[in-house]
């Protein structure tokens, strides 16, 4: 077994999201358990997906977690010259659906768990594999639900998105948020009589885009993100039902993608009163009118500071010291979040991921098993 062989069978599971990811979670107990007992199982309650979680090494140290997540994103009208769910050598890369985001680390860290076999640690090693990560980070949230109710922590976390084996400490955070609006419907040709429900939904727009522009005329553009300040976006609309009806309801999506230093709440919270006082006016003649903010879906973002223990720990096992910022959301900012110093640090590019003919190096995939094989001695000898 080696870590290219462990990446071609996970590939060999068609994980996306929507679907079932027990047959890879079987088969990484499976492998697992040839090292350690201590298995979790953690099942979604339709009892269709699973987080894992396991422990090598003495129960009572904190050692140190690496964690990844199991699922992948469709690949529908996508333009694949290699199968996407069998594993294709080519060219000293590896093709394939999730290669790079991010079963090619899920296979390294099970390798790594492998190589304990002969091995007395004294720390702990630790695997946490999630579901459901691309649709927003949703499926190991009953696993950090586990780990909060668990006495002793992992020291440190590992996240093994692909950053090209660089070490990355900050990302931004996102939150989605659905607005609902109601108006007064009537027949066309009476319009002025009724509430039109999608002009409700543009003012709430102008809103976002004020605020959009405030930001950016505020920000202090001296970060290393791409986009170097928080992003508001609305990416969809719906509303009306025919032409000759003034529309009582309609509602829209929005995101906000939040640098570690705003607070998304205080931002929807200002978006929220900037409604309620339209709203207030327009509720004099039309009493029936309402703007419902609900949050769908959030993550946090990820901000670990450059001198802190961990980023020196993980710096010792790789060979470059380069630290990074991502443009992508991680699982890391919910580990960070329960107090668990994590750094997103993984291989392959995510310039491949989700993209057709998706693909990993074998020279990355090295890499990776070099810094966990240095990781292994460090928990031999106990840091
Ligand atoms: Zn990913």
């Amino acid at each position: 077994m080696d870590s290219k062989k462990i990446l071609q069978d996970l590939i060999s599971f068609p994980t996306v999201s929507s679907e079932s990811n027990l047959a890879l979670i079987d088969y990484c107990f499976k492998l697992l358990r040839e090292v350690t007992s201590d298995i979790k199982i953690i099942e979604d309650t339709a009892k269709n997906k699973a987080n894992l979680y396991a422990s090598i090494g003495p129960k009572d140290k904190s050692g140190v977690l690496l964690s990844g997540h199991t699922d992948v994103v469709p690949v529908n009208e996508q333009d694949w010259s290699f199968p996407p769910f069998s594993m294709t050598e080519h060219n000293g890369n590896l093709y394939g659906r999730g290669t790079a985001d991010m079963k090619g680390f899920v296979a390294c860290a099970l390798q790594c768990a492998l190589n304990t076999k002969n091995i007395e640690l004294k720390e702990p090693l630790k695997l946490a594999l999630s579901f459901d990560e691309e649709i927003g980070c949703v499926g190991v949230r009953s696993l950090i639900e586990m780990l909060d109710n668990h006495s002793l922590q992992p020291r440190f976390c590992i996240v093994g998105e692909p950053t090209l084996m660089k070490i990355a400490t900050k990302h931004k955070g996102k939150t989605v948020c659905r607005v609902s609006l109601t108006g007064k419907g009537i027949h066309s040709s009476e319009a002025p009589k009724g509430l039109n429900a999608i002009y409700l939904a543009t003012d709430v727009i102008q809103s976002i885009r004020k605020k959009q522009a405030d930001i950016i005329k505020h920000s202090l553009i001296k970060s290393d993100y791409d986009i170097p300040y928080t992003t508001i976006h609305v990416g969809s609309i719906e509303g009306g039902t025919a032409l000759n009806i003034v529309p009582n309801h309609s509602s829209l999506i929005f995101e906000i993608r939040n640098s570690p230093e705003d607070n998304p709440n205080d931002l929807l919270e200002g978006l929220k009163v900037n409604s309620k006082d339209a709203l207030s006016k327009i509720q004099k003649e039309f009493p029936e009118a309402d703007a419902k903010f609900e949050i769908i879906n959030n993550y946090p973002s990820l901000d670990t500071s450059n001198s802190s223990e961990v980023v020196s720990f993980v710096g010792s096992l790789i060979e470059t010291n380069d630290i990074i910022k991502v443009a992508f959301g991680t699982e890391g900012g919910l580990f960070n979040q329960l107090g668990i110093p994590t750094v997103v640090c993984g291989p392959g590019s995510m310039s491949q991921g989700h993209q057709a003919d998706e693909f990993i190096s074998l020279k990355e995939l090295k890499k990776c098993d070099s810094m966990l094989s240095n990781l292994l001695k460090k928990l031999e000898l106990g840091f």
